[in-house]
């Protein structure tokens, strides 16, 4: 591992989130791709703000969030064109919670009886970790709009996760999902497009599914 990699430890309430995530909600994963989803909906709208506001550069013209499954390789990657994070805002967003209700949920679940799990996580969203539902590593590679540089965050979501300098032709972020061998079905297009028509039928920025890694 190259010596510009820096290893970083999840804070404990991650760990704990994972954990639960990953072990009460094998019904319910699907909602994976709504979380990640929405996040690059969100960064796309925060940079046709900043753009107004910041020395931001506008978002490009046709922009849209990206699905490509990838059998062979078994991946799933989600790419969008929004305002990215600094090696920062990796580290504070995809290494901590900082959010209350992500911090309610994780509460509510290690409260519920194991049969009531699965239906909680449809009443909250778990955001970000909940990748870690489908996916054995996952690696996001960002450049925050405005910036020069980018960086790589990857995490196998079992303790720690790691930093490095990458490169990014454009701003954005792509998320790359090294999916585990029971969860395939989320290469299939037709399975990824029956979530998105069920769970991002009012996200306005356009999205599109690969066929398989074209
Ligand atoms: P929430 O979206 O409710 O804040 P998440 O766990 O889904 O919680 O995401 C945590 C944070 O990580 C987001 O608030 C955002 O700052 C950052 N983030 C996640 N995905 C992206 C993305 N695709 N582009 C930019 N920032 C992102
Ligand atoms: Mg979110």
């Amino acid at each position: 591992m190259s010596e510009t990699v820096e290893r970083h430890e999840f804070g404990a309430e991650v760990g704990r989130l994972l954990d639960l995530v990953v072990h009460a909600l094998y019904s319910d994963r699907e909602i994976f791709l709504r979380e990640l989803v929405a996040n690059a909906a969100d960064a796309m709208d925060r940079r046709r703000f900043e753009a107004l506001t910041q020395a931001v550069p506008a978002l490009p013209e046709g922009a849209a969030i990206r699905i490509t499954p990838d059998k062979a390789a078994r991946t799933l990657v989600i790419a969008d064109q929004g305002i990215g994070m600094t090696k920062e805002e990796l580290a504070r967003n995809l290494g901590t919670i900082a959010r209350s209700g992500t911090r309610a949920f994780t509460q509510s679940l290690a409260d519920a009886k194991p049969g009531e799990r699965p239906s909680l996580i449809g009443q909250f969203g778990v955001g970000f970790y909940s990748a870690f539902m489908v996916a054995e590593r996952v690696e996001v590679v960002s450049r925050r709009a405005g910036a020069e540089e980018g960086w790589a965050w990857a995490s196998a979501g079992q303790g720690d996760f790691t930093l490095a300098p990458a490169s990014r032709e454009e701003p954005g972020t792509t998320i790359t999902l090294h999916i585990k061998a029971d969860a395939e079905e989320f290469l299939e297009p037709i399975r990824l497009q029956t979530i998105i028509r069920k769970w991002a039928d009012h996200i306005t920025v356009p999205i599109t599914i690969a066929r398989d890694g074209k």
